[in-house]
This record gives structure tokens, sequence and C-alpha cells, in this order.
């Protein structure tokens, strides 16, 4: 038996999807709840921790609203010190993924959104209230739900890429690119979209050469991004190229890589490199929802109505990158963030429940 009431609305999510919609839904007074994820080392490796993907990005040159200049004194009066000091120093250049999540989550915090630093485990969408489990906690119950659980970081898959990860092997260049093991050394980054260009040139500041490896012979990233790639001096591009295997040892970690061609059969180089960041694209965070929610091949939530929030389940909503496979940018997020807490509005105000 449940003792209290059920929420109104929880929000499953903590990236710019997540608190859009619990902005406009805690300006509506639907006293949204919000399940940001957990701080685990788990949540870590698998580029789930709350915040989202932008928390592990460097700069963010465009989300609308903030052009390069000094936000320093901005951030401190709109965070407090407590999480600002959580972010490193603001040094004159336009907003990074941390800052913005941050000033976002703050956003949400101000007009009364309650957060609970957890996972959501399962669900049960089959009737309502719908049930959330959280992994630490009782089972919280709620009249509406918004996904934003967003996307994560793919592997290749590869035995050696798995024994190294950690050790040299990783999938985020700002988490862990400016670790000693990396400094002055040979990289690859392996890919050959946005995020692989950025992560490359994010590394060049610590790195003698990044090694970019892409299995085509074009990289998919914007022009704008591909022409840096281009012009960079301290990127190596290796075009029709594969990562085979990470080579190493136990004592250094990753010492090198083994990598094939695509086009020609058989042909193989070896590079000396300290480290190998992955930057192949992203799985839906969906594997919680046990198949109660419509997915896609690809097990993106399917939006049910044309330029509407609705998946399979009435009162469920999702947005941002879980639903999204197309556009998968920040503010694109935000966009249909803010779209699921008018879609939850205005259906809870059709069940009479707001
Ligand atoms: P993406 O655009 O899907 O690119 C993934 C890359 O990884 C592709 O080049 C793909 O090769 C390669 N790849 C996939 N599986 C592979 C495998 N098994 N082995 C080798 N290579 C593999 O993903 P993304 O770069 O993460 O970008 C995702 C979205 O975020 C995009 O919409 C992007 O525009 C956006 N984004 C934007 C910015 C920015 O604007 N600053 C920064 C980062 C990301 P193929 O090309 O052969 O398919």
């Amino acid at each position: 038996m449940r003792a209290s009431a059920p929420e109104t609305l929880v929000i499953i999510g903590s990236g710019p999807a997540g608190w859009s919609a619990a902005t406009y839904a805690a300006r509506a007074q639907l006293e949204p709840l919000v399940f940001e994820g957990a701080i685990s080392e788990k949540n870590r490796m698998a580029g789930t921790l709350p915040l989202g993907q932008l928390a592990l990005t460097s700069e963010v040159e465009n989300y609308a609203g903030f052009p390069a200049g000094n936000l320093g004194a901005f951030l401190e009066s709109a965070l407090p010190a407590a999480r600002r000091q959580l972010m490193a120093p603001h040094e004159g250049h336009g907003v990074t993924g941390p800052e913005l999540m941050e000033l976002m989550r703050q956003q949400a915090v101000n007009f009364g959104t309650r957060v609970v630093t957890d996972d959501i485990l399962k669900v049960d969408f089959s009737k309502r209230p719908f049930m959330v489990q959280p992994a630490d906690g009782e089972a919280v119950f709620a009249q509406c739900v918004i996904v934003a659980t967003g996307a994560s970081a793919n592997w290749l898959g590869l035995p050696s890429e798995e024994r190294f990860k950690n050790r040299g092997v990783s999938a985020c260049a700002v988490c862990d690119g400016a670790l000693p093991r990396f400094r002055n050394k040979h990289l690859v980054v392996v890919g050959g979209g946005d995020s692989a260009v950025e992560e490359a040139t994010y590394l060049t500041k610590f790195a003698s050469t990044v090694h970019l490896v892409h299995r085509r012979d074009a990289l998919r990233a914007s022009k704008i991004m591909a022409q840096r790639a281009h012009d960079d001096p301290k990127i190596a591009i290796h075009f029709n190229t594969a990562l085979a295997e990470v080579l190493g040892d136990d004592k250094a970690g990753v010492t090198g890589v083994r990598l094939e061609s695509t086009t020609e059969k058989g042909k193989e180089t070896k590079l000396d490199v300290a480290g190998v960041f992955l930057a192949i694209g992203h799985t839906p965070n969906t594997a919680f929802l046990d198949g109660q929610l419509e997915l896609s091949p690809t097990k993106y939530i399917v939006w049910k109505k044309h330029f509407r929030t609705d998946t399979s389940v009435e009162g469920v909503f999702a947005a941002g990158d879980v639903a999204d496979d197309y556009y998968r940018q920040a503010i694109s997020a935000a966009g249909t963030g803010c779209m699921s807490a008018l879609d939850a509005e205005r259906w809870l105000a059709a069940q009479g429940v707001h």
C-alpha cells in the first residue's frame, strides 16, 4: 500500500532536456521531481553521470545566447558557492558544457524543482499512477513521467579495448585527456563525426600528435569542424583505417595500436601511442524501460504523434537524445524538453489532475 499521494510529475534524466522540462514544469506549478542519476564509478564508466553528455564536453560554441566572453562574474552570481566549487575557474572563453548544465540545473531548482541524485532502475508504466524504482529507496508513484535519459558513448567491443579501459582507453577526452599519462604523447582518436574532431582538437592541448582514425575516406563532421581538423598541424588523419587492437601491458597500460586498412585487405600499421579515445557515436539510455515504451530498431524511444513528445504510453513523454537520433544537439534537446513539459501539463489538465 502507498503511504503518500503520487507525485504529479517525475522527470528521469538531467541533461538539457530534463532541466528544460523541469523549469517549464516548475513554473507551471507541477512541482516536478527530477531523478538526476547517481554519482558512481559505474555511471562514470558508462558515461551516465548526472548532467548528461554536456558535462563531458569542453566549450559549447553553438548554444544560443552564450557567445564567447568572460562569464566568470555571471557564474559566480548565478550558482551557489558549493556547486561552483566543483567546477573549473572560468577563463574568458565561451560557456563550457559543465557550466551550462549547472546553470540549467540551478534555473530549475530556483523555481522549486526537487532533485534526487539517484538512478531509476526500473519502471512500471502498465497502470496509473506510474511507478519508478530508484536504486536507493522506495518506489515513487507519479501521475505523469517525462523520460529524458539521453544517450551514452559507444565502444568498439574489442577485448583489448576492454582490457585497457581506464589505463589509456577512454570514451571521454574531456574527462581524461589532461591525465599525466597522456601529456606530450601520441594519442589516437577513433571516429569521423563532430565528437571525434572535437575530442581530437581538445587533446592537441596535451598531446604531441593526435592520430584521428576513421574507417571511411571523408569525415562525417560538420564542415567547420572538419576544416579545423584538416588545418591543425597536431592532428594526423588516417582515412580508410580501423582500430584492430589496442597494444600494451599490465604495467604501462596502453603502449600502441594496431591499425588495419578498410580498403586494402591485410594492410596493417602499428603506432606507438599512450592513449586511445573512442568517439564512435552513442546508444540511447533506454535499457531500464525493459520494453515498456515502443522503441525504434536502434532503441530510441518513438515519439508517437507528429511534433509532440507523446510516447506509446499515454501520460509518459520523452525528450532529448533518448528519443532523437537525428538532431542530437543540446539546444534541440532543451527544445523537446520544453515541449514535453507543455505536453505533460496539457495532458494532466485534460485528466483533471492539475
Ligand atoms: P556520429 O555523428 O554518429 O559519428 C560517429 C562516427 O563514428 C562516424 O564517423 C562513424 O563512422 C564512426 N563509427 C561508428 N561506429 C563505428 C565503428 N564501429 N567503428 C569505427 N567507426 C565507427 O556521432 P558523434 O560524432 O558523436 O555526433 C553525434 C551528434 O552530436 C551529431 O549530430 C553531431 O553533430 C553532434 N555533435 C555536435 C558537436 C558540436 O556541434 N560542437 C560536437 C559533438 C557532437 P561513419 O562516418 O563511417 O558512419
